[in-house]
């Protein structure tokens, strides 16, 4: 695994890459790329400056495979639509690529728990790749996504919300996304679930966890967007929650389904 200093340097420095003036963030880029050239996490290969992105070389992201279509949140089978019609109550997920390819995973990894932001452009290019596949805009003209929210305590630790990150850089690849950055809070602080050991534990575990507040401008389908999921209880605890303000059913879009 390696690490990129240009973000160690923003955490030294506390300002979010937003707030960094522009010509001192390319000076100090500047430097700190020719001193420590960023390198393409899964591999560890060094990349040039013209790399198209600066966490992965093309060799490795060629690798990451584009899942096929639709599957339960529950138990993980197969859907012919974008409806769930196998646990009814949960919602149907699209899943752009699969956990267990380690590219991927290393990638989410650093995006999650190394705070490597520069992570998210790739993963979101996956992303679009999948949703150009299987939600071209002929069917699908209009697309909202809300991102799954942190907990303020876990968003002033982390510095970034992932979610909300890969969902820009999202909607910067399709002009038909919508971003409902507000729709849903986070209330309850809940343990990681890669942290709790069973599927009814993990349920437990994010309940009642999330508000949402009715948005009267959410137009066409409805995603619910998360890094990754593991048994659904996140997305559908954040689901129930959209429902209850009366929103339309909502389907969850998430890069790596484990
Ligand atoms: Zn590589
Ligand atoms: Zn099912």
């Amino acid at each position: 695994m390696s690490f990129h200093l240009s973000n160690i340097f923003k955490k030294i420095t506390c300002l979010p890459s937003g707030d960094i003036p522009k010509g001192y963030k390319t000076l100090t880029g500047f430097i700190l790329d020719a001193l420590f050239p960023p390198q393409c996490i899964p591999c560890g290969k060094k990349l040039p400056h013209s790399a198209r992105f600066s966490t992965i070389c093309e060799e490795c992201f060629a690798r990451i495979p584009i899942r096929s279509g639709f599957s339960c949140a529950e138990c993980a089978r197969r859907l012919p639509a974008l409806v769930n019609t196998c646990h009814k109550g949960t919602p149907a997920i699209a899943a752009a690529t699969d956990f267990k390819n380690k590219e991927a995973q290393a990638l989410i990894h650093a995006l999650k728990y190394n705070s490597i932001r520069d992570a998210a452009p790739p993963l979101a290019e996956i992303l679009n790749r999948y949703i150009a596949q299987y939600l071209p805009a002929g069917t699908h003209p209009a697309l909202a996504i809300v991102p799954i929210p942190l907990h303020p305590k876990r968003m002033r630790s982390r510095g970034f919300n992932q979610s909300e990150l890969l969902a820009v850089e999202l909607a910067k690849l399709d002009t038909r996304i919508a971003l409902h950055t507000t729709a849903l809070t986070r209330t309850r602080a809940t343990a990681s679930q890669t942290a709790v050991p069973t599927h009814d534990k993990r349920r437990e575990n994010v309940k009642d966890a999330f508000t949402a507040y009715n948005s009267n401008e959410i137009e066409g389908q409805l995603f619910i967007l998360d890094d990754v999921c593991t048994s659904g209880g996140t997305i559908t605890e954040a689901m129930r929650a959209l429902r209850a303000k009366g929103m339309r059913k909502s389907a969850g879009l998430v890069v790596a389904r484990a």
